[in-house]
C-alpha cells in the first residue's frame, strides 16, 4: 500500500489544495515507490505564511531558554533516531548507509550549536556622552523561508532552520522534491521536541511552483536558498527588494597537488573529495591541478583507485559509491564522460553500469571517472557536473595554480596537497575560494565554522552555518538611545 504523505500547515498534517502528488522514488531501485507526497502550489503557500506569520510573535516572545530547550531536545530525538532516519535517507537519495549515517549523527550536534546561539544573541552598547546609553538589540526577522536541496537534505535543512528558530523566527520550508521524506523527518523531529505547532509549516512541491510561491509573497521576511547558481539567480530577481535572502549556490571545486605532495597523500585526499557521495556534494573536487612531475603518476594512480571503488546501492555491505540521486544526474553525468570523450580526453571509468550490470540495472549508477589530457579548452575545466568526474591537468608553478583553480565562476572550496608552508600562505591569501583546505579534501566541513563561497557560490549575505556572525541573518539588530 503506498504511503501518502502529507504537508504540515497551520498546526495540521493536510493534502494539497489542488489535491495533486508526486511520487518519491528510490534512486538505486526506481521499482521502488517510497511514496507520494503532496505537489502543492501558490494556495498551500499562501496558507503555510498565514500560519507561520500568526505563530512566531509569541514564540519570539518566550524566554531564550525556552527556545534552546525546544532545540536542545530535538537534538536528543534526532540522536536516538538517527540511525533509523540514516536508512531512509539512503533509500530515498542513494548515499551509502556510512555517509547517510554520518549526516544524520551530525545533525543533533547542529542542533546543540543553535540551540546555545539562541542563548547569545547578544547586543552591543556604545560608547556616548552620560546623557544617553546607546545600545543594539537583536530581534528576530518574523517569517524565513527554508529551501533545500536534495544532497545534504538534513544537514542543509537544520542548519538553517536550527539558526532561524533560536532567533525567535517561524519558518516556511519547502524541501527539495527528491527527499522529501527527510524534510518531513526533521519537522516531525522539532514538533517531538515541542515546537509550537503553527511556528513551522512544510510544503512540498514538484519544480518550481512552491518556490516561485514563496518568493512571490509579501509575507516572507527572509529567505534561504541552498541549490543552483540558475536558480539562486531566478530568486534574487524576483524577491521583492526589502526580503533578505541568502544564497548559497554551486562551485567547481579543485584540488592542487604541489611537487613536494607525496602521492599517496594526494591520492586518497583527491578521492574522497571527488568521489565520496558519488560527486553530488557542492563541496565536491571536480579539477585536480598536478605539479607535472607528478602528472602522469597521479593520473595512474587515480585511475586505478577509481576502478577499485565498489558501486551498488547504498544499503548493501560493502559498497563504497552509491547511485546518483535522479535520472537526470545520471544521464548529465554520462553526458559530461561524453564530452571528454569527443573532446579528446583520456577517460577511464564513466561506465553506465545500468546498462553493463544486471544487478544495477534499475538504478542511476555510474563509475567514478578520471579524465586527464584534455584541452585547455574543454568543458569540463569550467562546468558544474555534480558527479564522480575528475579532471586532471599538469600545472609548472604556484603562480599558475591560483590562477588556474580561481579560472571558474565559483568561488566555494579549493584544496592544496603540500607541506611547503610559504606555498600554503600564499595560495590561501590570493585564491578566491571562500573555503581553503589543506592537506583535506575539498569536501567536509566543520558545522561551527562559517560555510560559503565567493563569485557565483554564493551571494555574500551572513555567512551560513556557524561562526561568530551565524545569527547576523537571522536576526534584525535596531539601534536604541536611551535618554534619562
Ligand atoms: P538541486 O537540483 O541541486 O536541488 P535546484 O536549484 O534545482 O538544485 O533546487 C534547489 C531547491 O530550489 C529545490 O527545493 C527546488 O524545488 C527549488 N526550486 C526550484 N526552482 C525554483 C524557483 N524558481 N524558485 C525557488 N525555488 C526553486
Amino acid at each position: 500500500m503506498t504511503e501518502r504523505h502529507l504537508n504540515y500547515i497551520a498546526g495540521e498534517w493536510q493534502p494539497a489544495f489542488g489535491g495533486t502528488t508526486f511520487e518519491d522514488r528510490n534512486p538505486a531501485d526506481e521499482r521502488d515507490l517510497i511514496g507520494l507526497f503532496p505537489d502543492s502550489d501558490a494556495a498551500d503557500v499562501t496558507a503555510a505564511i498565514s500560519g507561520v506569520s500568526a505563530a512566531w510573535p509569541a514564540w519570539a516572545a518566550q524566554s531564550p531558554e525556552v527556545r534552546a530547550d525546544v532545540l536542545f531536545r530535538a537534538a536528543d530525538i534526532m540522536a536516538r533516531r538517527a540511525d533509523e532516519i540514516a536508512t531512509e535517507l539512503t533509500r530515498e537519495e542513494g548515499k551509502t548507509l556510512t555517509e547517510a549515517r554520518n549526516e544524520a549523527r551530525r545533525i543533533a550536534a547542529n542542533f546543540r550549536l543553535y540551540a546555545g546561539e539562541a542563548l547569545r544573541l547578544n547586543g552591543e552598547t556604545y560608547p556616548s556622552d552620560s546623557a544617553q546609553l546607546v545600545l543594539s538589540l537583536r530581534q528576530p526577522v518574523g517569517v524565513v523561508a527554508v529551501i533545500t536541496p536534495w544532497n545534504f537534505p538534513l544537514s542543509m535543512a537544520a542548519r538553517k532552520l536550527g539558526p532561524a528558530l533560536a532567533a525567535g523566527n517561524g519558518v516556511v520550508f519547502k524541501p527539495s522534491e527528491i527527499t522529501p521524506l527527510m524534510g518531513q523527518r526533521l519537522v516531525e523531529v522539532l514538533l517531538e521536541a515541542g515546537l509550537p505547532p503553527k511556528l513551522v509549516a512544510l510544503v512540498q512541491g514538484k519544480g518550481a511552483k512552491v518556490g516561485q510561491a514563496i518568493t512571490a509573497s509579501a509575507g516572507v521576511d527572509a529567505l534561504t536558498f541552498t541549490g543552483s547558481y540558475a536558480v539562486g539567480k531566478q530568486i534574487a530577481a524576483s524577491l521583492s527588494t526589502d526580503t533578505r535572502v541568502q544564497l548559497e549556490m554551486g562551485g567547481k571545486n579543485a584540488t592542487v597537488v604541489l611537487v613536494d605532495a607525496g602521492i599517496d597523500k594526494a591520492v586518497a585526499t583527491i578521492e574522497r573529495g571527488a568521489f565520496g557521495l558519488t560527486g553530488q556534494a557542492c563541496t565536491g573536487t571536480s579539477r585536480v591541478l598536478v605539479a607535472r612531475p607528478l602528472y602522469a603518476e597521479l593520473v595512474a594512480r587515480l585511475e586505478k583507485s577509481a576502478s577499485a571503488i565498489k558501486v551498488g546501492p547504498g544499503m548493501a555491505e560493502g559498497v563504497q559509491m552509491g547511485p546518483l540521486a535522479t535520472r537526470v544526474q545520471y544521464d548529465k553525468v554520462l553526458a559530461y564522460v561524453g564530452i571528454a570523450r569527443e573532446e579528446g580526453g583520456r577517460v577511464v571509468g564513466g561506465d553506465a553500469l545500468r546498462e553493463a550490470d544486471s544487478n544495477l540495472a534499475h538504478g542511476y549508477f555510474v563509475r567514478p571517472a578520471v579524465v586527464s589530457d584534455l584541452p585547455e579548452t574543454s568543458r569540463l575545466w569550467r562546468e558544474e557536473i555534480f558527479g564522480p568526474v575528475v579532471a586532471v591537468r599538469p600545472i609548472d608553478s604556484l603562480d599558475e595554480a591560483i590562477k588556474l583553480a580561481d579560472d571558474t565562476e565559483y568561488g566555494l572550496a579549493v584544496s592544496l596537497v603540500t607541506g611547503d608552508l610559504p606555498s600554503v600562505l600564499r595560495f590561501a591569501r590570493e585564491t578566491q575560494h571562500g573555503i581553503v583546505k589543506v592537506n583535506s579534501p575539498t569536501t567536509g566541513v566543520s558545522l561551527n565554522a562559517p560555510f560559503g563561497g565567493l563569485k557565483h557560490s554564493s551571494n555574500q549575505a551572513a555567512k551560513e552555518q556557524g561562526g561568530a556572525n551565524v545569527m547576523d541573518f537571522y536576526s534584525r539588530i535596531k539601534s536604541i538611545y536611551l535618554g534619562a
